[in-house]
């Protein structure tokens, strides 16, 4: 959602550098942009509807030594220039941005027009802005006017605050993801690391409740208790993601850049399975002890999870429950102390998986997450974190991390089902696994994205498109779908192909496209062949995504080259080229694949 930056430092130069780092934000999704620097004894601002290139191309200000930076993402107000951040104080003198929604804004903000304030845009932002200059007109330090300012605020918020005359720059969280990067004769501050990641690989992750103030040479954080704050020691974490994979380089789009990178990405893992033993273990002892097991995840890790839940049930013979994480506070009451969740995130902020982890802890249970991104709210939330090593992932529709997540959850299953049964585990065998299916993927992009740029010459010309898969490829179709209606905007939906018939099929007309992930076990391909032909004797156009030659006619057919097919691997190799048509219909309706209308990448409100 929307990005925060602030830069604090001597030798000055920070608007450039605030802009730089605003742009590695621009893939979480943004309407307008904006930001302050501090000019001496007074504040310049710039801000308004549009990208950072257009807003900010015309800064009348050389230089800065501290300032904050903003891309809004409207939530309380339209997309106005006034409803831009920064929002500034009556005087002037104090500025700030915020991510995120405060709750009782309409009361805050009466209180403070009768005493006087002058309200520029219909933001629940600009109250913060106004409360902190009402404090420092009664006379207080800057400090303690912020902190006592965001004390009473309810809702979610990462806030950075600048004030006139001072290169200070004042922090604060609560359900809105803020980190600090450390410089020599430099500090940052931004809404997550990758903004920063090209300054600094040292972090320290805000926590909620948390307030900081970030100057060339120091950080100083603190926890709210009440209307006080005690100080706190922070950890400061070294990332070791580099910078340069936040760079598209040759690629035209983030997105077909990621879709490239997945054989790397399950070389990674596959040269870490020692790293998901511990993991497997909890699993195996949660399963032998009787837990309930609970994934909690959200979109295209959602669809990873419904993997994991098949895999739990064939290999490890255990029943576990994939609950969305908007809809877990309702569904999730079944969940006792020490049962097992697994929450499923690539970003580890967004704010429905966040909001079920704390309620999973308040009935008492184990959290382990699967998480991509490094220190994320996710990580401090959870008893235990597994990283999915895909490295940061730009392009709003996840792909590496997709197959990132299927491989962990795969490695640690095939691990647990050693220790259920009373073997070592092998992690050897799991990785050379891995490391065939890395292969398998890297042999057949480019021929699979040659199919792809053919076939979306018709799908782009299609209304409709349906997804069939059976067992473990059914979360396939739904990934599939999921993958063409963000980027393409072409209505799509995977089904389990056996239940297609008890509706959807009186969808199917003349043309519709229907492509089928046909299984490996020949027991489910008689079946959906049987299914496949259904669709097709009403007209569908049918496209079948399998490794076997296919006697069918009429049938396009998306052949994979793999001489091993196995059930169990499929979804890993299937959706590449579903990603791969989805990308290609996209470019070809002269879509961005990266910035998907209406959609953010990582979703930091409920
Ligand atoms: N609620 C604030 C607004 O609507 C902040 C939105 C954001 O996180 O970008 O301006």
């Amino acid at each position: 959602m929307c990005g925060i930056v602030g830069i604090t430092r001597k030798r000055g130069g920070v608007i450039s550098e605030i802009k730089k780092a605003l742009k590695k934000l621009e893939y979480r999704g943004y309407d307008s942009s904006g930001i302050a620097i501090v000019n001496g004894n007074s504040i310049f601002v710039i801000k308004g509807v549009g990208t950072i290139d257009e807003v900010l191309s015309d800064v009348k200000l050389e230089d800065g030594t501290t300032g904050i930076g903003h891309t809004r993402w409207a939530t309380h107000g339209g997309v106005t220039d006034d409803n831009a951040h920064p929002h500034t104080s009556c005087d002037n003198k104090v500025a700030l941005v915020h991510n995120g929604t405060l709750d009782d804004f309409h009361y805050l903000r009466n209180k403070l027009r009768e005493r006087g304030h002058v309200f520029r845009s219909e933001t629940d932002t600009e109250v913060v802005a106004h409360l902190i200059e009402d404090k420092v007109r009664s006379g207080m330090d800057r400090l303690r006017a912020f902190y006592e300012s965001i004390a009473p605020l309810s809702g979610s918020y990462a806030i950075a605050a600048v004030f006139a005359g001072s290169n200070e720059i004042f922090l604060a969280r609560n359900k809105s993801p803020l980190v600090i990067g450390l410089g020599e004769g430099e500090n940052y501050c931004a809404s997550d690391i990758t903004a920063l990641l090209h300054l600094t690989n040292r972090f320290i992750f805000l926590d909620d409740g948390e307030v900081a103030v970030i100057s060339p040479d120091e950080v100083r954080v603190w926890r709210l208790v009440g209307q006080e704050v005690i100080p706190v020691e922070k950890e400061v974490k070294e990332v070791s993601w580099s910078p340069s994979l936040i760079d598209k380089g040759s690629y035209p789009h983030f997105m077909l850049k990621e879709i490239y990178e997945q054989p790397h990405v399950l070389r990674q893992i596959a040269d870490n399975v020692e790293y998901y033993l511990k993991f497997s273990q909890i699993l195996a002892e949660s399963i032998e002890t009787g837990r309930r097991i609970s994934f909690v995840a959200a979109g295209t890790s959602y669809h990873a999870s419904l993997v994991g839940k098949y895999l739990f049930s064939k290999r490890l013979k255990a029943q576990s429950d994939s609950i969305v994480a908007s809809e877990f506070l309702e569904w999730g009451d079944f969940i006792g102390v020490d049962d097992l969740v697994i929450p499923i995130s690539q970003s580890g902020e967004t704010a429905d998986v966040l909001e079920a982890v704390r309620r999973a802890k308040d009935l008492g249970a184990k959290v382990i997450s699967i998480v991509n991104v490094p220190g994320s709210t996710l990580t401090r939330l959870s008893d235990e974190t597994v990283y999915m090593m895909a490295g940061p992932e730009i392009g709003v529709a996840a792909t590496k991390t997709y197959l990132a997540e299927l491989a962990v959850i795969y490695s640690v299953v095939k691990l647990a089902e050693s220790y259920i049964e009373g073997r070592s585990p092998n992690p050897e065998e799991v990785r050379k696994t891995i490391m065939e299916v890395s292969r398998v993927v890297e042999s057949n992009l480019p021929f699979m994205d040659e199919v792809s740029v053919k076939l979306s010459e018709s799908i782009s010309k299609k209304r409709d498109v349906y997804y069939l898969g059976r067992g473990i490829n059914y979360p396939t179709s739904l990934e599939g779908a999921l993958k063409l209606k963000e980027i393409s905007y072409i209505h799509a939906e995977g089904y389990p192909a056996g239940e297609y018939k008890h509706g959807p099929l009186a969808l199917i007309e003349e043309g519709v496209p229907a492509i089928v992930l046909m299984p490996v076990n020949p027991d489910l391909q008689s079946k959906i062949i049987y299914n496949l032909m259904e669709v097709k004797s009403r007209g569908a156009m049918t496209i079948a995504v399998t490794p076997e030659e296919l006697e069918l006619e009429d049938v396009t057919v998306i052949k994979v080259r793999w001489d091993r097919p196995t059930e169990e691997l499929s979804p890993l190799v299937y959706i590449v080229p579903l990603q791969l048509l989805a990308y290609r219909t996209a470019v070809k309706l002269g879509r961005d694949p990266d910035k998907p209308r209406n959609l953010a990448k990582s979703v930091t409100v409920e």
